[in-house]
């Protein structure tokens, strides 16, 4: 009875109001909090900004006992235990970092018979040492051990895009505290890493709670690009046509964010670089900008924070896992927000390339070099799909982490729902870009929404389209891409045409086109496989 009573709904939501003053919980967490603390494994997946924190705060404060929470970095343990101790909660952290008088002061509150600490946070490293585990035996041993919470429990996996060798440790925790539930946690998981979490760590019939991982307010997006220079324009075009908005661009290299933001620079855009080769007062002054709003768009090589309308990848991301984070980044207030990825075939190449020689660095046996070089490769083959894959995107990225998806999904938040026959056309362009390239070519292709070629394709259409008429035929006369583009925008009365308004309008005149032609049908016909074979070939 004393059970039920402790995880009944009503008695967890007076808990979550009056510690965190939330109105009622979010997504699975109150499943994830019932399951724990009748005593159940739960795996927990939800994605970042979730709210999985509170899915072993509640427990912490609904039940006697400490729970541990297994943290990865020093950094993240210290924000939220302080924030915990500003609501009046009991939470400490053990690292490094602290001194040996505050560490012996929390030891000595453990020893006791009656903690007051409620949340303990501790490294992997540290749960390694056997002084650690004997400690947590004898805590274990008199009923104080009420939960252990793993957070980005995908580090356990080799398989996952983080994997940390101490997670590895955590394996043991099992057998020497066999009834303490656990809670993994992890924003980041392919079935794979899921399966390989819930194994490594012993969990026993764990719920598994998943949250989707769907963007809704994202529009995704992905554009081929050849010379870098025309990549630039079109960047810059988009960024301006958006008006003044906060974006990350992110990059491969240091010296092309150096070249990129200088670019965007010259064109007018509030923009700097930022990477792992500045020195430290340059990092803070860019990110200080940044944060005050000063710099409107980032040109990065690592993660950075804030939420922004637009993110960009400049180059093609290593795998799904790292590109979704990346993309997320983009609004996270749930307003409208893009995510442009340029794909580049020499980019492409290059990333095979470091990825098949990666692995010579690790200090690794021969097979287990070879076994991680085969896992990036797949895990870039899945970004691969999602590039030159004619299908949804959306729907390409959830099947990836698993998830059945039905086609209404999307609705048309991807390009290739919204202009299934541009993006058939740009693929098909690519193929024979790759083939022309390989003989010889060398200005061959370029897919964007910059003007000039906006224009250059609709003019095509029209000259065509004998069906053509009014303005769209004086102006099919143009032979400027460029021009076509200002004509039209003069004719609207505005001065330039955004993005959208140029794919609708291509949109359009490709529609009546292939209406006319009566080929659509074998243009939606689109092989990815061609691109792939062409490319094996070069
Ligand atoms: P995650 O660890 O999944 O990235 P956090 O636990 O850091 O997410 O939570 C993200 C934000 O959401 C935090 O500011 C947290 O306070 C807030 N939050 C969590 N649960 C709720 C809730 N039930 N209602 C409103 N806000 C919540
Ligand atoms: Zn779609």
């Amino acid at each position: 009875r004393r059970k039920e009573q402790l995880c009944s709904k009503d008695s967890l939501v007076k808990i979550l109001r009056w510690h965190f003053r939330y109105p009622d919980f979010r997504g699975m967490q109150l499943e994830a909090i019932q399951a724990v603390l009748s005593g159940r494994d739960c795996f927990c997946l939800m994605p970042t900004g979730g709210g999985k924190s509170m899915c072993y705060q509640i427990p912490a404060l609904a039940k006697t006992g400490i729970v541990l929470v297994v943290c990865p970095l020093i950094a993240l343990m210290e924000n939220q235990v302080m924030a915990l101790k500003e609501k009046g909660i009991a939470a400490e952290f053990l690292s490094s970092t602290k001194t040996a008088d505050a560490k012996n002061k929390i030891h000595e509150d453990l020893d006791s018979g009656k903690p007051s600490t409620r949340l303990l946070y501790v490294t992997p490293e540290l749960i390694a040492t056997p002084g650690f585990m004997s400690k947590l035996k004898k805590i274990y041993s008199r009923g104080l051990l009420s939960l252990i919470a793993i957070d980005e429990a995908h580090c356990i996996s080799s398989w996952g895009h983080d994997f940390r060798p101490s997670y590895r440790k955590l394996s043991t925790l099992r057998s020497h505290l066999p009834d303490v539930p656990i809670l993994a946690l992890t924003a980041t998981a392919v079935p794979k890493v899921q399966k390989d979490v819930v194994d490594s760590l012993q969990m026993q019939n764990a719920l598994m709670l998943k949250t989707s991982f769907n963007r809704p307010n994202i529009y995704y997006e992905v554009r081929y690009k050849d010379l870098l220079e025309d990549a630039y324009a079109d960047l810059s075009d988009t960024l301006k046509s958006m008006g003044d908005v906060c974006a990350i661009i992110y990059c491969l290299e240091r010296s092309m964010c150096d070249d990129l933001s200088a670019h965007l620079s010259q064109n007018g855009i509030s923009c700097a670089a930022y990477h792992a080769g500045l020195n430290n007062k340059m990092r803070t002054s860019v990110l200080d900008d940044w944060i005050s709003s000063k710099t409107k768009v980032v040109v990065a090589t690592v993660a950075f924070g804030k939420d922004v309308r637009i993110v960009c990848h400049f180059n093609i991301p290593k795998s799904m896992e790292a590109f979704y984070q990346e993309s997320g980044r983009a609004g996270r207030d749930q307003l409208p927000s893009t995510s442009l990825l340029y794909y580049g075939v020499d980019d492409r190449k290059k990333m095979e390339f470091i990825l098949r020689n990666s692995g010579s660095k690790k200090s690794q046996s021969s097979n287990s070099q070879e076994e991680s070089t085969r896992m990036s490769l797949t895990a870039f083959n899945q970004m691969l799909e999602y590039c030159e894959g004619s299908g949804c995107r959306r729907k390409r990225i959830l099947e990836s982490f698993g998830e059945q998806v039905t086609a209404s999904l999307c609705g048309k938040t991807c390009d290739s729902c919204r202009f299934p026959n541009l993006v058939a056309r740009n693929l098909e362009d690519l193929t024979a870009a790759c083939s022309l390239r390989q003989k010889g070519g060398s200005r061959v292709f370029i897919t964007s929404s910059t003007d000039a070629i906006v224009g250059e394709q609709l003019s095509e259409f029209w000259n065509r389209d004998e069906e053509a008429s009014g303005s769209e035929e004086d102006i099919s006369d143009l032979d400027d891409g460029n021009e076509v583009v200002n004509n039209l925008a003069r004719s609207k009365g505005q001065s330039r045409l955004g993005v959208n308004e140029k794919l609708d309008l291509l949109q359009r005149a490709e529609e009546k086109y292939y209406r006319n032609e009566n080929t659509n049908k074998q243009r939606n016909k689109v092989d990815k496989n061609a691109i792939s074979d062409t490319l094996r070939g070069a």
